[in-house]
């Protein structure tokens, strides 16, 4: 009987144990380790950080799901790997910290025959000073972390009901920040909200931004045909900041975030500040606190991780300059080059490099973007990674390539721009490849323009909610929950 061992309970890693389960059924053991009770939908804590959804309607518990499905639900924290075994363990185990009220604080060691990281984002908050819900920001990166913005939001809204005039900043609280499209997204949430409670004469609405242009999204940008004429998502995205009336500060590294002010540098080496009253600034990823150690007890982190804490894949990392980048750079299988038995997938993968062109400012402070790995690319690694590793239980090899390469698969992301069956509406863009690829594509900007699309209304609005409901019914592994793409 084999034993997989999943690290991580979001979006890829219960992805991966849901079809690990389907195709190995009861023969082996599928176990996942994620330290919270619950799953939580994150796209839609967007809704829940402007008071439209609750926490609830984002979340719901695992146990039970697991239970159904008989895969072991461990709750707790990985803290260290050990890929050889040590003299006490003959197979490589994992050391968990448990988090559950029962066993809070106990620890295990949890064996394994393969293991897949699926371990997300450290919220690296404390790489800005002052930035974060603990500090003097806000943010929806949580279901409860959106709870208390919204809570904020509302405090605001009725003060301006009392004629205050408030200056809300929205956007990404590091130069290296990932996941624009989820600030873009809360912007126009808000100021949506601001227009449907009748206060947005009150509000000056500013969307701070490491993207060196609007539109950028971490991906550099797309091209569009609409009409048989050439748009960029720049001209796209610009239209929409002026229709709404909300102000842009872009090529942006917040440097310091204060009780009331966000205190930042621009790619032209200037430094400003701006006052606020209300600051939901995203902050910059880096990978969980995992470490490892070889049999003996050496420390081998760097052997499995990069310095940013995300963890090596089969992915190109020769340091080399953008002109030299190229799509093959981009992982294909997510397998570990040391330990061909450990996947990582979702966020937990060290990408090869930037998709944004990096830029320096003259200061020497790097603005660049991250690549973003969203939900969808997020979930087809995980089920890729499970695909193989069923592939290698069943037939003790890799008998057909399980490859998920973001340079060779699309992403369809859709930007809430406003919440309501009505009156709500979404920016939807389609893009293929998700990485670039100029030789390939040239007239696109390295995308094939018949598969990237933008659109925006009310119809996307919908497809958006429709979504929240499809994924968590997926999550929640009901009937043919399989027959649902990632
Ligand atoms: C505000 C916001 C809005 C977004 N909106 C969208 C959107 O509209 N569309 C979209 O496609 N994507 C969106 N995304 C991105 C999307 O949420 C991610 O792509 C996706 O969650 C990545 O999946 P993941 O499995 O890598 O990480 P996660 O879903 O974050 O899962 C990681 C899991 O690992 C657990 N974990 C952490 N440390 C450990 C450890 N040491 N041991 C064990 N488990 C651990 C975590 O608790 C978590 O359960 C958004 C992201 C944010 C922050």
């Amino acid at each position: 009987m084999a034993k997989v061992v999943v690290l991580g309970g979001g979006v890829s890693g219960h992805t991966a144990a849901l079809y690990l389960e389907r195709m190995l059924k009861d023969d082996h053991e599928v176990t996942v380790v994620t330290p919270n009770s619950k799953w939580n939908w994150i796209p839609s804590n967007i809704w829940v950080g402007v008071g439209k959804m609750t926490t609830k309607q984002v979340t719901f518990d695992l146990a039970p799901i697991y239970k159904r499905k008989g895969i072991k639900f461990i709750q707790g924290l990985a803290t260290e790997i050990y890929p050889e075994g040590t003299s006490n363990h003959g197979n490589p185990f994992v050391k968990v910290k448990m988090t559950s009220t029962a066993q809070n604080g106990q620890l295990d060691d949890v064996e394994y025959d393969f293991l897949i990281n699926a371990t997300g984002p450290k919220l690296n908050f404390g790489a800005t000073q002052g930035l974060g819900p603990a500090a003097n920001s806000l943010s929806v990166c949580t279901a409860k972390h959106a709870a208390e913005t919204a809570d904020q939001l509302e405090k605001l809204i009725s003060e301006m009901k009392n004629g205050e005039q408030k200056t809300l900043v929205v956007g990404m609280g590091h130069g290296t920040c990932t996941c624009e499209g989820a600030a873009f997204e809360y912007t126009f949430n808000v100021e949506h909200e601001l227009r449907r409670r009748g206060v947005r004469e009150n509000a000056r609405v500013v969307y701070l931004t490491n993207e060196a242009e609007l539109g950028d999204f971490g991906v550099g940008g797309m091209v569009f045909e609409q009409k048989g004429r050439k748009v960029t998502s720049a001209q796209w995205t610009e239209s929409i900041f002026n229709e709404r009336g909300v102000e842009a500060i872009l090529g942006a590294h917040v440097e310091e975030v204060t009780e009331n002010e966000v205190r930042y540098e621009q790619l032209d080496g200037s430094r400003s500040s701006i006052k606020f009253d209300f600051a939901m600034l995203l902050p910059p990823f880096r990978g969980v606190d995992l470490k490892a150690f070889d049999h003996e007890g050496n420390d081998i982190t760097e052997l499995l991780f990069m310095p940013n804490g995300f963890m090596k894949v089969d992915a190109n990392y020769t340091s080399k300059s953008y002109d030299e980048w190229s799509s093959e750079d981009w992982p294909k299988t997510y397998q570990n080059p040391s330990f061909d038995n450990i996947y990582a997938v979702g966020i937990a993968f060290s990408p090869p490099h930037q998709i944004s062109k990096p830029m320096t400012t003259p200061n020497g402070t790097t603005i660049a973007p991250a690549p973003p790995r969203t939900g969808m690319p997020s979930g087809v690694m995980g089920r890729v990674a499970a695909e193989s590793i069923v592939d290698r239980i069943r037939n003790g090899r890799i008998t057909k390539d399980h490859e998920a390469s973001m340079a060779a698969m699309g992403a369809a992301c859709i930007a809430s721009a406003g919440t309501g069956s009505l009156k709500g509406t979404a920016a939807a863009m389609t893009m293929y490849p998700i990485v670039p690829d100029t030789k390939k594509y040239p007239a696109g900007g390295g995308r094939d323009l018949k598969n990237t699309t933008g659109d925006i209304g009310l119809a996307a609005h919908w497809t958006k909610a429709m979504l929240h409901f499809l994924f968590i019914y997926k999550a929640k592994a009901l009937p043919f929950w399989y027959l649902i793409p990632e």
